[in-house]
């Protein structure tokens, strides 16, 4: 299991993801890769050092995703993001490329279990998933899903974001 913050480096961060994954990492034993650049930056190609963009497939980061799959055995991952709050966004949006990062079985699970824990889950309502999941999930062996957590979620002392990611590990667990 492997949890990605691409975004966790301002300006411009998805704030507390990378603190988010560090903690789920923790607290379960999955891998984390926390982005310490801003997307903001640039590459040297001059593209934008963001991570999760079809451009920054042979940077580090990415690089490094490929060795844990390879080398340690990943088999899932959570990509982890934050979204700008609005009335008309949910706490979670889940992102599979149209269902083809991980298995609609699985996904099922996953929306039901947030449901449970009280969450208000949009099903690629907005944010489909992007490079991370496209490049490293083949949908079979490797799967993997994008989180977009709300701000509300996010905000300090908060822990619900947490406790988000929490229940799709936790249940990935009982299935992959
Ligand atoms: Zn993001």
């Amino acid at each position: 299991m492997l949890i990605t913050a691409p975004h966790a480096q301002g300006p411009g961060a998805d704030v507390f993801t990378g603190e988010i994954a560090w903690k789920v990492a923790q607290a379960t034993g999955a891998y984390a890769l926390v982005a310490t650049v801003s997307r903001r930056a640039k590459l040297e190609d001059g593209n934008p050092a963001d991570y999760n963009r079809e451009w920054a497939r042979n940077t580090p980061f990415r690089r490094r995703i490929d060795e844990l799959i390879k080398r340690y055995g990943v088999r899932f991952i959570i990509d982890v993001h934050g979204m700008e709050s609005d009335p008309v966004r949910p706490d979670v949006d889940l992102g599979t490329l149209g269902g083809r990062s991980a298995k609609g079985k699985l996904v099922s699970k996953i929306v039901k279990r947030l449901e449970e824990a009280g969450f208000d889950v949009g099903f690629e309502q907005e944010f489909q998933g992007g490079d991370i999941l496209e490049y490293h999930c083949d949908g079979e062996r490797v799967q993997g899903v994008q989180l977009e957590l709300s701000e509300e979620l996010r905000e300090l002392g908060e822990y619900r974001a947490i406790q988000a990611v929490l229940v799709v590990v936790n249940t990935v667990l009982e299935e992959v």
